[in-house]
């Protein structure tokens, strides 16, 4: 079975706009994907058939909330295989799964000297909170390098890893440079330590088949918004041997066991870790998302993106003064260039206008713009609702704002 792209555009009523008069072509999917009506759908259903504050209430709307919530914690660890549902979290998107994770294992394994180590193509979700923390325990951040072509240097890791080292932090893919990263070997390298690993599937999950079993990573974190789910709703995966032993992130109703002054001793997990009223509806929207994921198929929507995303580059090569940021073996969802001497932003507000919606700038990752001693590049990313054409036009659009700025 291969996607029926007529019928998977018209679920996407944004797909229908226009702006300024022209056909809308979204390749911003990268920041944030749209949503189809089946999410919509769902979303509304909750408020008009069964709204109820989940986990707490004896009566028929609370229950039901609760039986859809936890519905779609089973549908996440099916989503990525992990072994556990109780090992599913929800948080409000990958940055608050990071931090909890760097606040919470911190307060747990992090000690003054210890070491930590992030890679060099990092978003910033996945480099400050590790820093918070360096800097409240005194501990060490220390940086895996990518080489000229997005590379990760994972050669070098074996040469960072100390009897410091308390956890390594990685993106499966740069959110900048489309770049996948060898995670497997990452895991396998720092697990020859008894170092646990994080991984950052924000880019990932969309796009490609997730078995944290098969990966044997320690935790993952992902968000709801860029997988065509509801905003403010994102998971954590995280192994229940170091979950267990990780003290709460936030404190409140629902994540406790018994509260008195005296003490207060805390729920299993993973409920320790949700700390009152879960984002219901957007929890609800992001099982429609996973049920519409699994519908096409998520091996159709590989193929299809990866056409896509060779299309993209082949015809990309033919604006002339191109240069490409991220030029490996595996690549995935984003392309980012420059076009000679033209300023993102001058090429990013044309395209705007010409009815095109890319992203320009750093990216949240102003570490790899450095790398490159750039300010910022161009980004195209792509889903599997967008088309050759759609390609097709945004080249000659490229190329015609380059004409112009050149
Ligand atoms: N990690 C990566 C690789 C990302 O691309 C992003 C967002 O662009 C994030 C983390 C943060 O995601 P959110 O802002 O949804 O928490």
């Amino acid at each position: 079975m291969s996607i029926n792209i007529s019928k998977v555009r018209n679920d996407f009523p944004l797909l229908q706009k226009e702006v300024y008069e022209k056909p809308y072509i979204y390749f911003d999917n990268a920041a944030t994907t749209y949503r189809p009506l089946q999410v919509l759908a769902a979303e509304e259903q909750i408020y008009r058939e069964f709204n109820g504050n989940p986990h707490r209430g004896a009566h028929y709307m609370s229950n039901q909330t609760t039986v859809h919530v936890e519905a779609v914690r089973d549908k996440v660890q099916q989503l990525i295989n992990a072994p556990a549902r109780e090992e599913i979290i929800f948080t409000r998107g990958a940055t608050e799964s990071i931090n909890l994770v760097a606040y919470s294992f911190g307060e747990a394994f992090i000690h003054e000297g210890d070491e930590i180590i992030v890679s060099e193509m990092e978003h910033h979700a996945n480099i400050v909170p590790w820093q918070m923390l360096c800097e409240r325990k005194k501990a060490k951040l220390k940086v895996l390098p990518f080489d000229n072509s997005g590379r990760l240097m994972v050669e070098e890791l074996e040469g960072l890893i100390s009897d410091k080292t308390r956890i390594v932090a990685v993106t499966m893919v740069s959110n900048v440079m489309g770049v996948v990263n060898p995670v497997k070997q990452i895991i396998e390298t720092a697990h020859q330590h008894n170092i646990p690993v994080l991984l950052d599937a924000a880019q990932w999950v969309q796009h490609h088949k997730t078995d944290v079993q098969e990966l044997g990573c320690d935790f993952m974190v992902f968000s709801g918004h860029k997988m065509y789910g509801p905003t403010g709703v994102g998971c954590l995966y995280g192994k229940s041997k170091w979950l267990e032993k990780m003290p709460p992130f936030l404190g409140g109703g629902e994540m406790i066991d018994k509260v008195t002054f005296d003490k207060t001793t805390f729920n299993t997990i993973p409920y320790k870790f949700e700390a009152g009223t879960p984002n219901f509806t957007q929890i609800i929207g992001l099982g429609a998302a996973i049920d519409y994921i699994h519908e096409l198929g998520i091996e159709n929507i590989e193929v299809y993106e990866k056409e896509l995303l060779d299309y993209a580059y082949s015809q990309l090569q033919t604006v002339q003064g191109i240069r490409f940021f991220g030029e490996t073996e595996k690549q995935s969802g984003v392309i980012s260039f420059l076009v000679g001497n033209i300023h993102p932003y001058d090429m990013g507000m044309f395209l705007d206008k010409m009815g095109i919606a890319v992203r320009t700038g750093h990216h949240c990752a102003e570490p790899v713009m450095d790398h490159f001693a750039i300010h910022g590049t161009i980004r195209a990313s792509f889903a599997f609702y967008n088309t050759n054409n759609e390609i097709d036009t945004f080249i000659q659009a490229v190329k015609k704002v380059s004409a112009m700025l050149a």
